[in-house]
């Protein structure tokens, strides 16, 4: 669910945020693409996206319902009911038209035979976050304001990767450091 949240890159900067679902095509190509970087979570499962209007609306919907639910409930580690129905409704409605078996213990997203379809895939995922507490484990991460789930052990990831947003904000550090350095010798 949160990889597809953060389709809109840079959400919250008017200047420079983009929505990569602005292109409509983009959908069924992340539905391929998230079936394989999310391959271990779907269990091998792929996805496949119907490419239909509806269908895109459908996804858009939940996508933006649960970045408002997920992002305030992050910032004010309490969640707004008021911020539920749009969610559940949205979910819902991504749910609708197909039928999965899943949570089965061998096959949390069902039978990996067969493709999964994205909206039913983003409907069950989005419910997840909801039970027990897994929205707590949600983060923002400071340098590119994407959504992630942190399940380190010690709930102490800062970054959604560490790679990219982590490096980037070393080297930011370094960089005003050794500044700070240089005005206080010169
Ligand atoms: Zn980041």
């Amino acid at each position: 669910m949160l990889d597809t949240t953060n389709t809109v890159v840079l959400r919250g900067d008017a200047a420079r945020s983009f929505d990569r679902f602005a292109d409509r095509e983009e959908i069924a190509r992340f539905a391929e693409a998230a079936g394989t970087f999310r391959a271990a979570e779907l269990c091998g499962r792929k996805l496949f996206f119907d490419e239909s209007e509806a269908a895109a609306d459908r996804v858009i919907a939940l996508r933006e319902a649960a970045d408002g639910l997920f992002r305030r409930a992050v910032l004010s580690s309490r969640l707004d009911t008021a911020l539920l129905p749009p969610v559940l409704r949205a979910a819902a409605s991504c749910l609708d038209g197909a039928s999965e078996m899943i949570g089965g213990a061998e096959q949390p997203f069902g039978d990996p035979a067969t493709p999964l379809r994205f909206e039913t895939a983003l409907g069950v995922s989005a419910l997840s976050l909801l039970s027990g507490n897994e929205w707590r484990k949600i983060r923002i991460c400071p340098n590119c304001n994407w959504l992630f789930v942190d399940r380190s052990r010690n709930a102490s990831r800062l970054w959604c990767d560490m790679t990219v947003c982590g490096n980037r904000n070393k080297a930011r550090r370094h960089y005003e450091r050794s500044k700070a350095t240089e005005v206080s010798h010169g």
